[in-house]
């Protein structure tokens, strides 16, 4: 199934996917980590994007949808993947309908992570990252459980991105809602948006989103 996961930044789109990814086998495709290994691989995609993630702003539309065209291209794609961070902007959404309609496939869901904005800052600037294996962390909301020890891969290093600071989160959450939050109207035409309280505990956000792509699935 095609699933899009929408939301500001904080929402829990990165940590859901993770887990659906894991529990439902959907690949899931994060623009933002897409990006980040660009950076770091120094190629020229990382270096056209590497300034304008550091300041919060979104990178062009079209680099973005010209990775997730070839991304979605990919075997491991074929039986459908789940989009964290994409599309961000009109265009991007127009792009993926038409990238979908060439390969004859049909998007199921989109769902909306509804958040409150004075939790998101909270949310981002709290949030770790095993180095290894990349499982996500949040000092507060999901703290390693033996310390210093990711739980996953028994790991001892943890990073934390470069734009979780509370000054660029502000632009990136005005990022959001200029150009993406728009996108809840227009998928909401397309009669594909369902929402969900992304403010609940992590488990129950969990037990919220399996019941949308159970419904969808029908
Ligand atoms: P994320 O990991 O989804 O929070 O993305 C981190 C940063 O990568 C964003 O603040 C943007 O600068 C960039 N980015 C990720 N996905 C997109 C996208 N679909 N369109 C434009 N910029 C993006």
């Amino acid at each position: 199934m095609i699933v899009i996961l929408l939301g500001p930044p904080g929402a829990g789109k990165g940590t859901q996917a993770q887990t659906l990814a894991k529990t439902r086998g959907i690949v899931q495709l994060s623009t933002g980590d897409m990006l980040r290994a660009a950076v770091k691989a120094g190629t020229d995609v990382g270096r056209q994007a590497d300034t304008i993630m550091k300041s919060g702003g979104l990178v062009s539309d079209e680099i973005v949808i010209r990775i997730i065209s070839d991304r979605i291209q990919e075997p491991d794609c074929a039986k459908g993947f789940l989009l964290d961070g994409f599309p961000r902007t009109l265009p991007q959404a127009v792009g993926l309908d038409k990238l979908l309609e060439q390969q004859g496939k049909t998007l199921d869901v989109v769902v909306e992570m509804k958040v409150d904005d004075t939790a998101l800052i909270e949310r981002i600037t709290g949030r770790f990252t095993c180095a290894k294996c990349g499982t996500g962390y949040h000092d507060t909301f999901k703290p390693t459980k033996a310390k210093d020890t990711c739980d996953s891969c028994g790991s001892h290093e943890f990073t934390r991105r470069a734009d979780d600071n509370a000054e660029t989160v502000k632009s990136r959450l005005m990022a959001y809602y200029r150009e993406t939050a728009p996108l809840i109207g227009y998928y909401f035409a397309k009669g594909k948006l369902k929402s969900i309280d992304g403010m609940a505990q992590i488990d129950e956000v969990e037990r919220q989103l399996n019941t949308v792509l159970d419904a969808a699935a029908a």
